[in-house]
C-alpha cells in the first residue's frame, strides 16, 4: 500500500495496486497545472484508488474533447490526481501526481515508461533514457 498527502496533509491518498503506466506529460496544460517544467504521473486503476478528504475539483477539456476533473487540496493548492469523468468508475483509470507520495525510496525506483507531448518539452531538459517518447498523447489513448 502507497500513502501519500497533498502538503498540509488534508487530502490523502492510498494506492492499494501498482500504477500501470508511469508517465512524464510535458503539455502545457501541465505546466500550469504544477507550475513546474512537466508532470510526473501514475497511471492508476480508480478503484484502487481511495481519497480521503475534500479535494477541490477543476474542470477541464483535453485536447481529444475528453472531459476531466483535476481535483486538488483547496488549502494548500497541491495537485493529487485528475480523472476523464465520464470513464468507469472500476475499470477506469486516475492520474496521480507522484510527488504526492510519502515514500522516496519508491519514488526513486519509479522511473517512467513514457514521456508525452514531448514536442513541448523545454529544450534544457534530456529525454529519460530507456522511456518511450510521444510528441503528443499516444497512438492507442
Ligand atoms: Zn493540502
Ligand atoms: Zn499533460
Amino acid at each position: 500500500m502507497l500513502t501519500g498527502s497533498c502538503s498540509c496533509k488534508k487530502i490523502r491518498v492510498e494506492l492499494s495496486g501498482q500504477p500501470q503506466t508511469i508517465a512524464l506529460c510535458h503539455c502545457a496544460d501541465c505546466r500550469k497545472i504544477t507550475s513546474c517544467p512537466y508532470s510526473y504521473n501514475f497511471i492508476v486503476l480508480k478503484s484502487d484508488l481511495t481519497v480521503t478528504g475534500t479535494p477541490a475539483t477543476l474542470p477541464k477539456m483535453s485536447d481529444s474533447g475528453k472531459a476531466y476533473e483535476n481535483y486538488y487540496c483547496n488549502d494548500c493548492g497541491t495537485p493529487v490526481y485528475g480523472t476523464d469523468v465520464s470513464s468507469d468508475k472500476e475499470s477506469g483509470t486516475a492520474v496521480i501526481r507522484a510527488g504526492v507520495f510519502d515514500d522516496l525510496s519508491m519514488l526513486q525506483d519509479s522511473k517512467p515508461t513514457i514521456e508525452i507531448y514531448t514536442a513541448k518539452r523545454l529544450k534544457w531538459i534530456a529525454p529519460v533514457e530507456g522511456c518511450m517518447q510521444f510528441e503528443g498523447m499516444p497512438p492507442s489513448a
